[in-house]
């Protein structure tokens, strides 16, 4: 079994982990993440496809962000002009979307810092003044921790080393949603890039009209929270097909047969309550946890939330 020290090893590289280890890293800290995924993203997630020999890349998470807070301004203009990020008026004259796929600036943050992607962090433990992280096949060393993994799996792999920052994750649900991935060889008869929905759909947006797309006709259907606790445990291509004929009866459009149809069962998409405390470090045992659970669910709130955290472990030295 191997087993590496760090100064401070970070369980999650979405945005609230990287945004931590960034801050973290730009004030010369020696800081190393792990991340069960295979590649950058987390909940910003973009999937590649390829549709009639055609490369296309599905953003199956969140949609776009806003940027309302001067140091997420701030990073949000570095990454524009660094091409990791693009605005998207369609959605709002504030709203921006990653590039090419919504994991552009989680991408771009992930180059930076040291990341270990498809290692999961499975056991915590607290022994002889050091943080051990068990994966599967390692042991991993640190004398800080950080988590930034979403609440409900916070609360699971937290429960008996920190019992307390396991409670506070504990407090919180998260929402469930299905997200269709559906390619098409005409366009459909939808003026609109976006569909806000009611009913069973709560968004939909053509994907290929997001800015530095490239392929035909894509779209991207949300279920609303209930259709997805609904379809909760139906097999993958029957909600899509099911979601695909919610979302042509909720738009008033005459339906079209895919060319491509995928669904990604998003368990803990949205966290419905939140713990209303932006990030929180116990400085004595050196452990602390982000998220957007902690802050407000959206990019941004993750992005704040892995900034507060980081200036909790600086602030302690
Ligand atoms: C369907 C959907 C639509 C959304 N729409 C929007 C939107 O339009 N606008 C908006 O602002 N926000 C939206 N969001 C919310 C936004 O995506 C999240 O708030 C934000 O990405 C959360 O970032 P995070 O870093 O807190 O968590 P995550 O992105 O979930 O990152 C956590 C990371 O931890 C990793 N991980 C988990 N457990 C382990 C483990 N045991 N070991 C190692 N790694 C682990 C995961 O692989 C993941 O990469 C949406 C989310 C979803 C799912």
């Amino acid at each position: 079994m191997n087993t590496n020290t760090h100064d401070i090893l970070v369980i999650g590289a979405g945005m609230a982990g990287l945004s931590c280890a960034s801050r973290l890293a730009a004030e010369g800290r020696e800081v190393a993440l792990i991340d069960k995924g295979r590649g950058p993203g987390g909940r910003m997630a973009a999937r590649r496809a390829e549709i009639d020999g055609e490369k296309v890349r599905f953003d199956h998470g969140a949609q776009y962000f806003t940027a309302r807070d001067p140091a997420f301004r701030e990073a949000v203009a570095a990454w524009e002009e660094a091409g990791a990020v693009a605005r998207w008026p369609e959605a709002g004259e504030d709203a921006f979307v990653g590039t090419p796929g919504m994991n552009g600036p989680v991408k771009a943050m992930a180059q930076a810092v040291l990341v270990r992607w498809s290692v999961r962090a499975e056991r915590v433990k607290h022994e002889d003044g050091l943080w051990r992280v068990e994966t599967d096949g390692e042991s991993l060393t640190a004398r800080t921790l950080l988590v930034a993994i979403p609440a409900e799996q916070a609360a699971a792999l937290l429960g008996d080393a920190a019992p307390d920052l396991a409670a506070l994750a504990g407090e919180v649900v998260s929402e469930p949603c299905w997200a269709v991935m559906a390619g098409f060889a005409g366009r459909l008869g939808i003026d609109a890039d976006t569909f806000r929905g009611s009913g069973p759909i709560a968004w939909a947006a053509r994907n290929s009209a997001k800015p530095g797309r490239t392929g035909g006709e894509t779209w991207v259907i949300h279920a609303a929270p209930s259709r997805s606790r609904e379809l909760l445990d139906v097999d993958k291509d029957e909600a899509a097909r099911r979601l695909l004929a919610d979302f042509f009866a909720a738009a008033a459009a005459a339906p079209q047969a895919p060319v491509h149809l995928a669904a990604h069962r998003w368990l803990y998409a949205m966290p419905a309550s939140l713990a209303r405390d932006p990030a929180r470090y116990d400085a004595a045992a050196r452990i602390g946890v982000a998220g957007d659970w902690l802050h407000s669910p959206r990019v941004e709130g993750a992005f704040l939330s892995g900034r507060a955290l980081a200036e909790g472990v600086l602030a302690h030295g």
